[in-house]
């Protein structure tokens, strides 16, 4: 048995078969359809959760695979089938990652599987850290959370934007300022549980792609939550505060941890985009005949072909690179989440263009997918942190210097 391997194993390799078919099966013949109606895909979640997949079981075996790479697989798998249906069905998992990241065991087990519920009660979730004035730099939230000790409550109050499931879930995990003197440094995570009063959704986003998946703004107002949804505690939670004002440095704040996991499983589903790009165009490229001989047969389209799947390839092998330093717990000494969702966000962007590019006319409609997986793909080099940020990410930790 060698010591390094790039396969996966027989658990993992079953896994993936599962989520391709029904990918294939179910998620893909509907893509179509959901991306026109602009709507949240409630039957296809319900397929989902009766087979299992999305379910709070199904993630957290994924999330805990010893390798790391489970996770990426899934993302990658049904992102190839949809890219708005899989971010429908996976929107869920960043509520859970802000628990998984910030929360006490206890608080993982009381909230977790309320992310997702049942087959017979869905359940939906959603991470709100974005606001209108805080987005690249989340050290700047407005949100406010003041603790009245009287009751042991917390007061939330504030407006979210670009929130996945935003004011549809039924659980919302929102970063707030708890001393917006400490920047960064001063905030703090809280679940809001089903059925608070004070939380409202503002406006729904009519948005470019990805539009299987709900995004909204979440306007918090005067929303009270038991002192227990502190993820972390507030013991926790005042050391860190008391460490922060004597200048001390910190561990990590809140939003960043939870970005920081989920990173590769995002660049992951770029990954997917691209794959269904690239196989879609080698095909078309084998079957459309010009000039009396496939289009293939000319080095301008096959030269395309070849560097869509070895920048896929390459994507991949960063994704799971992360994902397994993740698992592992290597240190993230070059910025490695990062530059799996750099590379396989932009790769997703210039793969899906050439695929349009290769359909000539036929790219540019609506009766091939390639035209909505380019939509779809522009978002990965936006959310979970800009390219840019990406970049700045990776050159501070690669140099040493505060780069701006
Ligand atoms: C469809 C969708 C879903 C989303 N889902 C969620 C969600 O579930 N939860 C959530 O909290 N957020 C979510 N977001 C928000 C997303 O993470 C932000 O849009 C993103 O972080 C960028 O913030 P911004 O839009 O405010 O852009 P800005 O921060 O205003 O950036 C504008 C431009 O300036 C650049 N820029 C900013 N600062 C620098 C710098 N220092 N150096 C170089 N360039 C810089 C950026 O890279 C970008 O190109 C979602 C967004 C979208 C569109």
């Amino acid at each position: 048995m060698p010591d390094f391997s790039l396969e996966l194993n027989e658990d993992q390799l079953q896994v993936q078969k599962w989520v391709h078919d029904f990918a294939e099966s179910v998620i893909r013949p509907a893509a179509h359809e959901w991306d026109e109606r602009e709507e949240t895909p409630w039957p296809i979640i319900e397929e989902a959760a009766k087979i299992g997949l999305y379910s709070f079981d199904f993630v957290a075996n994924a999330f805990t695979d010893p390798t790391g790479l489970l996770m990426p697989v899934v993302n990658e798998e049904l992102t190839w089938g949809d890219a708005g249906i899989a971010l429908a069905i996976l929107g869920s998992t960043l509520g859970l990652a802000g628990i998984f990241a910030n929360g006490t065991p206890e608080q993982l087990m009381e909230w977790a599987p309320q992310c997702f519920g049942t087959p017979d009660d869905l359940k939906l979730a959603a991470f709100c850290v974005s606001e209108p004035d805080a987005g690249s730099d989340v050290s700047s939230l407005r949100t406010r959370a003041v603790y009245d000790e009287a009751k042991d409550e917390w007061v939330v109050n504030g407006t979210k934007t670009w929130i996945t499931n935003g004011g549809i879930a039924n659980t919302h995990v929102v970063v707030a300022s708890v001393d917006p003197e400490l920047g960064a440094r001063g905030q703090a995570s809280f679940v809001v549980p089903e059925g608070t009063p004070g939380v409202a959704m503002g406006q729904k986003f009519k948005k470019m792609g990805i539009r299987a998946s709900h995004t909204a703004e979440v306007i918090f107002d005067d929303c009270r939550v038991p002192g227990r949804c502190l993820l972390g505690g507030k013991e926790k939670l005042d050391a860190k505060l008391a460490r922060a004002r004597e200048g001390q440095r910190s561990s990590g704040q809140a939003a960043m941890k939870t970005f920081e996991a989920t990173r590769p499983a995002v660049g992951a589903q770029a990954v997917g985009i691209a794959r269904a790009a690239y196989e879609y165009s080698l095909d078309y490229a084998k079957e459309r005949k010009q000039f009396g001989r496939p289009i293939i047969d000319n080095q301008g389209i096959a030269f395309k072909i070849a560097d869509m799947k070895t920048r896929v390839d390459a994507s991949r092998l960063l994704v799971w690179r992360a994902a397994w330093m993740g698992a592992t717990g290597k240190p993230f000494e070059a910025g490695e989440g990062s530059m799996s969702k750099l590379f396989a966000g932009e790769t997703a962007v210039w793969v899906t263009e050439q695929a349009i590019q290769i359909l000539g006319g036929a790219g540019y409609v609506r009766e091939h997918p390639v035209e909505r997986w380019h939509r779809d793909a522009k978002i990965y080099t936006i959310f979970e942190g800009t390219s840019e940020i990406q970049r700045l990410i990776i050159a501070r930790a690669v140099s040493g210097m505060h780069v701006r």
